[in-house]
């Protein structure tokens, strides 16, 4: 029984950690193995059972025995297995502890942000990182010049919360500061230094007092971008 289903090992990977999962032939269904995909990708170490004995998780789950790509031995591994929905719930449910140095956490949450990222799960709690593009329709226009023009930007980029406004931006160095190895808890606008946008012009005109031309800008009307133009070129603008 059991053993005319019949699965393909594939490997993924989040951010630079490479892990492997079951295509299930018939389904389409992908099986990641429930505690190297815990270990691994969340950093943590789990008691099987409490998810097996679990209502909400345990019609997600399936003993499988395949060949095991990190066993050198020939026979089989038998192991415990979680489909997408399943790990869907389990990432929309992780949360932080505070064990561990300052460092662990925030490669914990780093971590915790790619795979929400990877499995599309958006997380309504509180969180210092995310792995998904946040809502900017409350940022500042400098901000969403900057952010919208960052070819940077794809799916696996993480967002950390900036301590200081509670704004998330990209977490890498045009956004926050570089401390002694470390990148700043507050982004750069909040250290008093700016974002520097991709957009050549929009920069220049940002370098020479041109912010209610690039408000203009980014209304997008096209009557009060002339009236705005006009006002800047005759105080100097270029
Ligand atoms: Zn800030």
């Amino acid at each position: 029984m059991g053993d005319d289903m019949s699965y393909k090992l594939e490997e993924y990977s989040i951010i630079n950690i490479t892990s492997y999962r079951l295509l299930e032939i018939n389904t389409g269904e992908y099986w990641y193995p429930l505690s190297l995909f815990i270990r691994k990708v969340l950093f943590r170490n789990i008691n099987i059972a409490q998810y097996r004995d679990n209502d909400i998780y345990n019609k997600h789950m399936r003993v499988i025995e395949y060949d095991n790509p990190d066993s050198a031995s020939d026979t089989k591994t038998k192991a415990w297995f979680m489909n997408t929905e399943g790990i869907y719930i389990l990432l929309q449910n992780t949360k932080i502890n505070n064990t561990g140095s300052a460092r662990e956490k925030l490669a914990k949450e780093k971590y915790l942000a790619a795979a929400q990222s990877f499995f599309g799960v958006v997380n309504n709690n509180p969180q210092d990182y995310i792995g998904y593009q946040p809502d900017l329709s409350n940022y500042d226009v400098w901000s969403i010049m900057c952010l919208t023009r960052d070819t940077t930007i794809n799916n696996n980029t993480i967002w950390k919360k900036c301590n200081n406004c509670g704004f998330y931006y990209p977490y890498n160095k045009k956004y926050f500061n570089e401390a002694s190895g470390y990148l700043a808890n507050k982004c750069k606008q909040c250290t008093g230094s700016d974002f520097v946008c991709e957009n050549k012009r929009l920069q220049y005109l940002h370098n020479n007092n041109g912010l209610d031309l690039i408000y203009q800008l980014y209304l997008n009307d096209k009557d009060k971008i002339i009236e705005e133009l006009k006002k800047w070129l005759s105080e100097g603008g270029i």
